[in-house]
């Protein structure tokens, strides 16, 4: 059986962090492993509290993983703070992870702040160089470049400067941008490669950025390139958009099993 882990925030409410990876795992047929970095109170309405787990205890997490079962692909989202985004760039090295997928969490839809806005430069220094695929919004792909993102030029641009930081593949996705279609490209340091699906008419989108770079780290346990990685998780989060659940009172989750 292939092994995924993720290394991610708790979200009590289940449609995005841990429980959306974990979920995608099992949906995809690849064995789910966690590691917690933050447990958040959250709902479909917000995010009520966040504790962060200690830096140590999170290495603590990945050892007990890493010195009994490899993962074959490794999926980090929500990590919170500096401290362990170097515990965790730190294990990467460690255990030589491969397929790491890592999806640049910011700002919950809500609005909470996932990761510490002082522990961005620590995100571009020691974890952007540890992965080897990073999947930024328009959004987060704002932040890391310090520029404005507009069109598809902007988006290449951005992904040409996050590239530039030391990862080999660089997705954007541009989901969020003012468009008919949702476009998402691939850069591999020469080349782009393009994504694209009509927009589903939803408020319900919680998790979808967890779920989709959980598809693509399934995937890559599975054994798919890393372009056929992003098309088939292209295909899956486009999917549990569509299938997504009215579920409480404000943005509803995805839905997994279809
Ligand atoms: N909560 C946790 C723990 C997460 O990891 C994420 C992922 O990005 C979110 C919330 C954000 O969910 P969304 O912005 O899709 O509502």
């Amino acid at each position: 059986m292939k092994t995924g882990l993720t290394i991610a925030g708790s979200d009590s409410s289940g449609g995005a962090g841990i429980q959306a990876d974990l979920k995608t795992f099992s949906a995809l047929g690849v064995y789910g492993m966690s590691v917690i970095t933050a447990i958040t109170a959250q709902n479909t309405v917000g995010v009520q509290a966040v504790e962060e787990v200690s830096g140590n205890m999170v290495g603590q997490q990945i050892d007990a993983i890493f010195q009994d079962i490899p993962a074959d692909a490794v999926k980090i989202g929500m990590v919170s703070s500096a401290n362990i985004i170097q515990v965790i760039a730190d294990k990467v090295k460690q255990y030589n992870m491969k397929h790491v997928v890592l999806d640049t969490v910011m700002i919950s839809k809500s609005g909470c702040h996932l990761l510490k806005p002082e522990a961005i430069e620590a995100l571009k220094k020691y974890l952007i160089p540890s992965a080897y695929i990073v999947t930024p919004n328009i959004f987060e792909a704002e932040v890391l470049t310090e520029m404005k993102i507009r069109t598809i030029e902007d988006m290449q641009s951005a992904a040409r400067k996050i590239y530039e930081m030391g990862v080999p593949y660089v997705v954007v996705k541009g989901g969020h941008l003012e468009q008919q279609d949702c476009v998402d490209i691939l850069y591999d340091g020469s080349d782009f490669r393009y994504y694209s699906t009509n927009r589903i008419d939803t408020k319900n989108t919680h998790g979808t950025g967890c779920t989709f770079s959980a598809a693509i780290a399934s995937h890559l346990a599975l054994g798919k390139s890393v372009e056929d990685s992003i098309d088939a998780a292209k295909q899956y989060i486009t999917k549990a958009i569509e299938k997504s659940l009215s579920l409480g009172n404000g943005v509803g989750p995805t839905h997994h099993f279809h």
